[in-house]
């Protein structure tokens, strides 16, 4: 018997549509692979992001309940992102169990990574960018894992997360006029500090990520096909 494709193990892969397929080995498709090397590598981002919003803006605080103190004067769901605390949320249960630990979340993962492979790790275990610097190597190796879909969908949760906590609406960019090379649409866009440009699945693109140096060459190659109507 022929053995057949076998498919993305992350558990909403290709939407309504069939999960994509792997390559021989993997545990995620490419389109997965890619997002979650494009998620981890901004998690320094959303740390720096975060921290700049730990005061809530408006004079507005959280209440402490169960006390009779003034309300703190800090956002506690920013701070629990930031600081050590919950692993493994539900995916899409945030609201009950509060936002992911950043930094607990990479550890956790570094700590698998160390275990398998035998190996002792970046030097601090609460530092972002040495968490992340440290991870993104195995990625390839982690792909290949039984457990990948459960690492694509939390660092995928800490992004997701950081953006619903202190939208970054404002500091998105629209790469107007300029379709993308998959689905045609122009659903092109950048969220800035990130070296990515996505086709955002929000306004109906197909997800596509493209590191900056692939979409200038691809405007530049777009440019070089249409020389008529360059004004
Ligand atoms: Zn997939
Ligand atoms: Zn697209």
């Amino acid at each position: 018997m022929p053995e057949t494709t076998r498919l993305c193990a992350v558990e909403d892969c290709g939407g309504e549509h069939e999960a994509r397929g792997v390559e021989p080995g993997l545990e995620l498709c490419g389109w997965h692979l890619d997002r979650l090397r494009r998620d981890l590598e901004v998690t320094p981002l959303l740390v720096r992001w975060l921290s700049l919003h730990t005061i809530p803006s408006g004079g507005g605080a959280e209440p402490v309940s169960g006390s009779r103190e003034p309300a703190a004067p800090v956002r506690l769901d920013v701070l629990s992102m930031l600081l050590p605390g919950a692993v493994h949320p539900p995916p899409d249960d945030e609201d009950q169990v509060g936002p992911p630990s950043i930094p607990s979340t990479l550890a956790a993962w570094v700590w698998q990574v160390c275990e398998e492979r035998g190996l002792a790790g970046p030097e601090r275990w609460d530092d972002v960018p040495q968490l992340t610097g440290w991870l993104l190597p195995h990625l390839e190796w982690c792909a290949a894992r039984p457990w990948a879909d459960q690492l694509c969908t939390e660092i995928a949760a800490l992004r997701r997360c950081t953006h619903a906590l202190v939208p970054w609406k404002v500091h998105r960019t629209e790469k107007i006029g300029v379709p993308c090379p998959t689905c045609d649409l122009q659903a092109l866009a950048q969220i800035a500090g990130e070296e990515y440009i996505e086709c955002d699945e929000r306004v109906g693109g197909c997800g596509r990520l493209m590191r900056a140096e692939e979409y200038s060459a691809y405007v530049a190659a777009l440019a070089r096909a249409t020389p008529e109507s360059a004004a």
